[in-house]
């Protein structure tokens, strides 16, 4: 009940208003997006990288109402491609195409996102297409398979294992194969599209990651790049230690080595956890999110455990 509320909250202009200029909330906000500016999120990769973690960047926006935004959003990532490769930091990007306009103009948000993309394979820098609800999904894999249809080989998607339509879904893209981020999904969808009981969504999540793991070995088992800025073919994005536990398992019994199994966490979770699985020698990526726009990605991660609205009012207190 809570959680539904928390994601109606998440895109409802009314309480964005309401919160974003409250300081213990952006406060709290901080715990899980490294900064409002590029710079401050460059401090926080570096130091992730030299903890021995890759990073994807997320420069925060979804849902932009015009056509200048989507501009904007799409200038700002071939900035962060170029700045990867002038830093050299060990990292990829991960981008929402309602950012780039898909709300919009479908033939404007492929523009935009080819240029980016082909820009991200000049460099030779991986771009993630992340998913969003249910009503994206359609016309991200449409714009996925144009991609493919143009042989750039710098991209992936991400399936959401609480849909049911993710086994199909899955199986066409690893026919190609496809680089795959398996998360459990985190917006709120009915139940005649997607489990709605945790245990469904992940017994659904432990059969993807066998699916993903055979169709990497028989693909030759690429391993993520040291460089940071390739995954290899398998990524799970979860924190819980019983399906990473279970990918290692599965892992192991399918002879895929350690470095073709990346796990990805997000920024600012579990982050003891993140180091110990990179000691273990696994590929650990980071989802580092910045920007100004916070309030949909920090009202999702509230919506995902509710207990963080006592670490909100924690902040109350704090200076
Ligand atoms: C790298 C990455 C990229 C993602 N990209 C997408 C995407 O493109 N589309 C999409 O729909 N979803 C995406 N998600 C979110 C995902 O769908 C889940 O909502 C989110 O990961 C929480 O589920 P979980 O798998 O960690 O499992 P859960 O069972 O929810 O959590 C397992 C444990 O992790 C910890 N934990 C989980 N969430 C939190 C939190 N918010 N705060 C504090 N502790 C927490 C808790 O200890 C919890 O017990 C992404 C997640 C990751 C890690």
């Amino acid at each position: 009940m809570l959680r539904a509320i928390l994601l109606y909250l998440s895109s409802a202009t009314w309480a964005r208003n309401l919160v974003c200029n409250l300081p213990f909330v952006s406060r709290a906000a901080s715990r899980f997006v490294a900064g409002e500016t590029w710079e401050q999120a460059l401090q926080v990769i570096r130091t992730l990288n030299d903890d021995g973690l890759l990073v994807t960047i997320d420069h925060l926006g979804e849902n932009t109402s015009t056509i200048e935004e989507a501009q904007s959003s799409a200038e700002t990532y071939r900035f962060l491609l170029h700045e990867i490769q002038r830093t050299g930091i060990k990292a990829s990007i991960s981008l929402k195409l309602t950012q780039l306009g898909l709300n919009l103009d479908q033939e404007l948000c492929w523009n935009l996102l080819h240029n980016i993309i082909l820009t991200g394979s000049e460099l030779d820098i991986f771009v993630r297409i992340d998913m969003e609800d249910s009503g994206a999904v359609d016309s991200t894999l449409d714009l996925f398979e144009r991609v493919n249809n143009e042989n750039l080989t710098n991209t992936g998607l991400v399936i959401q294992s609480y849909l049911y339509r993710s086994i199909e879904d899955t199986e066409k893209l690893l026919r190609i194969p496809t680089p795959i981020r398996l998360v459990k999904g985190a917006y709120n969808e009915p139940h005649e599209i997607a489990y709605r009981r945790k245990s469904d969504t992940d017994k659904a999540f432990d059969q993807l990651t066998g699916m993903m793991i055979k169709a990497a070995v028989k693909d030759g088992a690429r391993p993520a790049a040291e460089d940071g800025r390739y995954p290899p073919l398998t990524a799970l994005g979860t924190h819980d230690e019983n399906r990473i536990n279970y990918g290692i398992r599965m892992a192991k019994e399918e002879g895929l080595p350690e470095s073709a199994l990346e796990i990805q966490m997000l920024h600012g979770i579990r982050t003891e956890y993140q180091r110990s699985l990179a000691n273990d020698g696994y590929p650990v990526r980071v989802y580092v999110p910045y920007g100004t726009e916070w309030y949909p990605y920090f009202t999702r991660r509230l919506a995902e455990r509710p207990a963080n609205i006592w670490f909100i009012l924690s902040n109350l207190f704090k200076r």
